[in-house]
């Protein structure tokens, strides 16, 4: 009987993306995928550091493997991602049944352990070593049903005051134009209609994102091109262009704003004002009215006075987001924002958080309402659900529309985060 694998992921697209790759080196030597947990022969939590609650959830779960571990010695055990980076061995010697810790980028590595099943003392492989070539993201074991992730790039070099990634993920790398078509090209066009672009920071792409972009869209068989995460400061106009000028590349743009403020934005370190990114929205929906804009807010950073962040609330509201992430401040290690004078109390973090959320909520249903009545070009993932080109969630009533199809809606109801609409062919 084959060996069996358990990956369990936190964290965000990039760890799940990871997870694909690493099922896909799993199965090429044989493995295949198990329900649970407790039918494995090999089990890996992929991690992420950027929030405090993501880390105590995955040290839960690995707390837990020591029951496992117990009564199946053979068992492997690894922790990769974020935080394996950030604890190293430390997770080591407190989970003494853990088997190996590799950070971000050295999934490959998987191969050799699960080859050598060396287990005696623990393994512990970072990125802050020789870390190989740019993974290999081919080998990945796509679960979306629709929509392939494609890294084009990892790590950055930005050190926003309160970031983890540059600590964990190391500085930008960019992944070579002719390996990145090659996996599109390669992807099955029947099940893949829509390719993401996938990285920290898609804009500082060191080989020209709007240039990666009009080349993916040569490729035959993609309907749809996405790219996220976007740094507001890199966006520049020939990225705006080749969005306003493909057929393709969907008119999305996720753009974190994380205060409103200027002076919490220099405390951020994000380099950029509220003059410069109101100018880059309007500048987008001059030249692509019908585009979305999404962004992440953080509420309560270090230093933020009532007034700056109510600043923060203001811009929300003039900027009419189409959605928006909220997120309260979580000081992490290491990072210069957690050192920071001017720490603010837990409840007062939390009260700006509830007074975040019932802004984002009344502006993006305002946003969704003015939708109301009219027309998109759907593509259903699930039955019942599809997405717009714009990245918004649409539910309606005709379940048997097999995922992959495109089909024309009209939106009949609209709440903060769900559309419902009718069909129209
Ligand atoms: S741009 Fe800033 S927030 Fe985004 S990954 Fe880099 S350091 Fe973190």
């Amino acid at each position: 009987m084959s060996s069996k694998y358990y990956i369990k992921t936190y964290g965000c697209q990039m760890n799940e993306n990871d997870s694909e790759i690493i099922a896909g080196i799993l199965e090429s030597k044989g493995y295949k995928k198990a329900k649970l947990p407790q039918d494995a022969d090999i089990i890996i939590t992929n991690t992420c550091s950027v929030r405090d609650g993501a880390e105590r959830k995955a040290k839960g779960f690995i707390a837990d493997l020591v029951h496992l571990k117990k009564k199946n010695k053979e068992l492997l055990v690894g922790v990769v991602g974020c935080m394996a980076e950030r604890m190293g061995d430390e997770l080591l010697k407190r989970y003494k049944f853990v088997d190996f810790v590799l950070g971000p980028n050295m999934e490959m590595n998987i191969e050799n352990i699960v080859e050598s099943r060396s287990r005696s003392a623990g393994t512990m492989l970072s990125r802050t070593g020789d870390s190989p070539d740019f993974k290999d993201s081919s080998l990945a074991r796509r679960r979306n049903s629709v929509n392939a992730w494609v890294t084009i790039m990892e790590g950055c070099n930005n050190f926003c005051s309160y970031c983890i990634v540059p600590y964990v993920r190391g500085r930008e790398k960019s992944r070579p134009v002719a390996d990145i078509l090659k996996e599109i090209e390669s992807l099955d066009k029947d099940i893949f209609k829509e390719v993401t672009l996938l990285g920290q920071n898609v804009n500082s792409y060191e080989f020209g994102l709007a240039k990666l972009l009009k080349e993916v869209s040569k490729i035959d068989g993609i309907s749809r091109i996405k790219f996220m995460t976007s740094h507001p400061r890199d966006m520049s106009d020939e990225i705006i262009d080749a969005v306003a000028g493909s057929e393709k590349i969907c008119e999305f743009f996720h753009l974190p704003l994380q205060s409103g403020s200027d002076a919490v934005l220099k405390a951020m370190n994000r380099g950029y004002d509220m003059e410069y990114y109101s100018s880059l929205v309007k500048k987008i929906r001059e030249k692509i009215p019908s585009a979305s804009i999404t962004s992440d807010v953080i509420a309560g950073f270090p230093g933020e006075t009532d007034e700056q962040f109510s600043d923060t609330l203001k811009n929300i509201e003039k900027l009419e987001f189409d959605a928006v992430n909220t997120l309260a401040f979580d000081p992490r290690p290491g990072t210069k924002a957690a050192g920071m004078d001017g720490q603010l109390p837990k409840d007062t973090i939390s009260k700006r958080l509830q007074a975040l959320m019932r802004t984002v909520e009344r502006v993006t249903h305002k946003k969704n309402q003015s939708l109301l009545g009219s027309e998109h070009e759907i593509l259903v993932e699930a039955a019942g659900i599809g997405r717009t080109r714009t990245n918004k969630i649409i539910k309606f009533k005709d379940k048997s529309i097999e995922s992959g199809s495109f089909v024309k809606v009209r939106i009949t109801s609209a709440k903060s985060w769900v559309l419902q609409a009718e069909l129209l062919d």
